[in-house]
């Protein structure tokens, strides 16, 4: 059966990479920040690992890089280190097609809820403010709501929990193969939007129900999807 939309109540956004185009600037963050603790971390180890923590991604490429996995306080100086490079970078644009889509989503009836990894309380007001009169804080979910991020599916979980909607009537939409992993472990569907430079098959190999190449191409076949 071709996917639809017809039978959804809620369609939970992703935030990094979907509704705004912050993802080069977390890139280069990330990047610059292990650099400045001497380990190698590549644009695609940043889209790779998209979604989960900090702290579980810093720990990770520390083991493939050195061997061993860096410490609590290793893991918290190279976080902050991050968040500042970011902070000092220029602010990222909204999403081209993010308002259309939520303009379009609320149009159909559904519930607009936000599903982020995001622990930047900046960001997070920003969300509120630029989507004003589509999405309240009550409908979002951050790092601060949940113990385990994406790729577990405990943030999704969660945003139905908060949506009072169960699965089968939410759809996701991600743009990073750990999150797709973490909606479809949630047991919901997921329209992937590939917004960054990874091969569409990184995305497909953890099971939308569809992929498109942009949040435009969202808005523009939203019709379509009824
Ligand atoms: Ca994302």
């Amino acid at each position: 059966m071709t996917f639809t939309l017809k039978n959804k109540n809620a369609i939970l956004f992703d935030m990094d990479g979907v509704l705004y185009d912050s993802m080069p600037n977390h890139s280069k963050a990330w990047s610059q920040a292990m650099t400045d603790f001497g380990i190698r971390m590549t644009p695609e180890d940043v889209y790779m690992n998209e979604g989960s923590t900090g702290s579980f991604t810093i720990k990770k490429i520390s083991l493939r890089e050195r061997g061993y996995e860096a410490t609590e306080e290793e893991v918290e100086r190279i976080y902050r280190h991050k968040a500042e490079i970011f902070q000092s970078l220029p602010v990222a644009r909204l999403m081209p097609g993010a308002l259309e889509v939520f303009r379009k989503a609320k149009a159909s009836g559904l519930q607009i809820q936000i599903v982020t990894g995001s622990g930047q309380k900046t960001l997070i007001d920003r969300v509120l403010h630029d989507f004003d009169g589509f999405i309240t804080r009550d409908l979002m979910v951050t790092s601060f709501d949940v113990k385990r991020g994406k790729p577990y599916p405990d943030p999704y979980l969660k945003g139905l929990e908060v949506g009072r909607v169960d699965a089968e009537h939410a759809v996701v939409v991600e743009n990073a193969p750990l999150g797709v992993r973490a909606a479809v472990a949630a047991g919901i569907d997921t329209i992937a939007v590939n917004t960054g430079p990874l091969d569409d098959s990184a995305l497909m190999a953890e099971g939308p129900k569809l992929l498109l190449p942009s949040v435009q191409a969202l808005a523009d076949s939203w019709e379509s999807l009824f």
